[in-house]
């Protein structure tokens, strides 16, 4: 991202939400985005991913503007899952629209279904499954297209601490072969801690980068004991 800015059009003139910033995103690293509710977060993913045509700058990925849903995947914090479609035929649907041919697709389906350890439930009804499933479903979906980019807003915020524990685990692998980056945003410390690679803060002054640090912090970054009890020189 380069000098880029947004800002929402409403009835009382525009709202900036955010920017102007820069930010690189590289293959293989897993950057969490914290900060206060109404810093920005939301908007920079839909900024990213290309759902929100930004008001100033630019949005690159590989040289080129991202096209939503097939070079950039999204998980929201609700799976927003086709309720008329079997888990399967999710997966086809976004296949279909990442343009993998027909023939291709029952392969494809089961291996994603596999990669998010969901092998047996291609079958069945979405609301025949837990919400855990469901969100498993839904980051299926969204690496269906082979995304340089997975974009995540909150997405295990709605599921119960076990359920998230095991998302998290499974979720943390996805740039280890360091073919794609993941930005993911989250209101948890503890989870930015356990997955980031890289934190982002943003401030609400509006959508600005307060912190960029990577995890864990290399030494000296941040501040010693003695530093924090006043008593370093
Ligand atoms: P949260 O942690 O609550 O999800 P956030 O960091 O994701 O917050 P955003 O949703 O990106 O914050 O909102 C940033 C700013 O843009 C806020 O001031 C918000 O009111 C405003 N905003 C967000 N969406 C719209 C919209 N569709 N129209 C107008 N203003 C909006
Ligand atoms: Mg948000």
């Amino acid at each position: 991202l380069v000098g880029v800015e947004h800002s929402y059009k409403s009835k009382g003139g525009p709202v900036p939400a955010l920017g102007p910033l820069d930010l690189r995103v590289d293959p293989g690293e897993f950057v969490v985005v914290v900060g206060p509710s109404g810093s920005g977060k939301s908007t920079f993913l839909r900024v990213v991913s290309g759902f929100e045509h930004p008001s100033g700058g630019a949005v690159r990925l590989l040289g080129r503007t991202p096209v939503p849903g097939r070079d950039v995947g999204v998980v929201f914090q609700q799976p927003r899952l086709f309720p008329w479609q079997s888990v399967g035929a999710n997966i086809g649907t976004a296949l279909r629209w990442a343009g993998v041919p027909r023939a291709d697709r029952p392969q494809r389906i089961v291996e994603l279904l596999d990669q998010v350890g969901l092998g047996a439930l291609g079958p069945r009804r979405t609301w025949e499954i837990s919400g855990g499933q469901q969100q498993r479903v839904a980051i299926a979906r969204a690496l269906a297209a082979q995304p340089r980019l997975l974009l995540m807003d909150e997405p295990f915020a709605a599921l119960d601490a076990m359920t998230r524990e095991r998302l998290q685990e499974d979720v943390r692998t996805l740039t280890d072969d360091g073919t794609r980056g993941v930005v993911f945003v989250t209101h948890s410390v503890d989870e930015a801690v356990f997955l980031a690679s890289r934190i982002v803060v943003l401030t609400d002054r509006p959508g600005r980068i307060a912190l960029d640090l990577p995890v864990p912090l290399p030494r000296g970054a941040g501040l010693s004991a003695d530093e924090l009890r006043g008593s370093a020189q």
